[in-house]
């Protein structure tokens, strides 16, 4: 079966009064029914330009490259039709429930509203498609909840009633940006949980946005490493998380707490900070950073902060990369 979600040589430009900022540059990547993609990077490494590019969602910017959705080109659609599409095909989820939902109207009123805007339905219809699917999220009294405001919910109860309104109208792809970044540690694990149940039952294809490997650990088959607007590695979610092949993701890995002892162990976040979109280096972008190019040979660093690396594939992995680390033979006390 072909991938229900294309994505290929995608470059974001915004125009600032400084210069042309490149937010992705370059990227390519698939999703397949019933997969879920984790994108995973700092904040300013492309990733939720990147999901609202997919969506036809990026005001100001200059897109090129090619978003395949079931066979149909999305770049260059109109407007009208892209609107068609986010709902009925595509919906999004965000971190932050409120600044989505409409304060002064019920939740039950919301979701029926988006269900009748996208298919058409009769309000009585549309209502109990609203109660309907806030059942299946798990939240308790569905009816009489759906006569309820945002404010009257929990931050986890409102994620789940995004995720109702996201999936009323039975798209095929849902991506998710940072959806359980505000949530506490308990209710993050029932949001995901409740994500990879809906999606095995649904079949869809979800693309998850977060800067945290431990989320992308939980749910996602593969996974999509990005640094400064480009991918720096993209491998199947075991493979990443054994055989890591990029020194960041090595860096990402070596800052998540440790589940076996979460107060040993203070978290080492890579020292450092991201790339400069505005002014980027001839080099590869994590250059600056990186202990593996640091402690390599004078003729290997030179390489490093010259010659961007290109994305290739190694292993089962895609690394951009001079000097990928699981290509190594496990030397103890060799370099990681
Ligand atoms: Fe580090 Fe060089 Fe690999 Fe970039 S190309 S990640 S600087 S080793
Ligand atoms: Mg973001």
């Amino acid at each position: 079966e072909p991938p229900l979600l294309t994505v290929t040589g995608l470059t974001v430009t915004f125009p600032t009064p400084r210069g042309d900022v490149r937010a992705v540059d370059s990227l390519g990547f698939t999703v397949h029914r019933g997969r879920t993609l984790g994108i995973v990077g700092e904040s300013g490494s492309g990733k939720s330009v990147t999901s609202l590019a997919v969506m036809g969602l990026h005001t100001g910017a200059r897109v090129t490259g090619s978003v395949v959705l079931d066979g149909r080109e999305l770049t260059g659609l109109p407007e009208r039709d892209l609107n068609r599409l986010r709902g009925r095909r595509m919906a999004m989820i965000f971190q932050d429930p409120l600044s989505s939902l409409h304060p002064s109207y019920t939740v039950g009123e919301q979701i029926a509203e988006h269900h009748r805007v996208h298919f058409g339905s009769r309000r009585a219809a549309a209502r109990r498609r609203a109660v309907e699917m806030l059942g299946e999220v798990g939240i308790p009294e569905p009816a009489r909840r759906a006569g309820e405001y945002p404010h009257q919910f929990s931050g986890g109860m409102r994620q789940r009633v995004m995720i109702a309104m996201a999936l009323a109208c039975e798209p095929d792809l849902l991506i998710a940006d940072e959806p359980t970044t505000a949530l506490d540690v308990t209710v993050q694990a029932q949001i995901l949980e409740l994500l990879a149940r809906l999606q095995q039952e649904r079949g869809l294809a979800v693309v998850l946005i977060t800067h945290d490997l431990g989320v992308v650990a939980r749910v996602a088959h593969d996974v999509l490493v990005m640094y400064g607007g480009r991918a720096a590695e993209q491998a199947p979610v075991d493979a990443l998380f054994t055989v890591p092949a990029h020194p960041y993701t090595r860096g990402l890995l070596d800052s998540l707490p440790r589940l076996d002892d979460p107060d040993d162990a203070p978290l080492r976040a890579i020292p450092g900070s991201p790339p400069s979109l505005l002014a980027p280096t001839p080099g590869c972008a994590f250059a600056p950073r990186c202990p593996r190019a640091a402690a390599a040979p004078a003729a290997e660093r030179a390489r490093c902060e010259d010659t961007g690396p290109a994305l290739t594939a190694s292993q089962g992995h895609l690394v951009a990369c001079h000097l990928p680390l699981h290509t190594d033979a496990p030397a103890p006390g060799g370099p990681r």
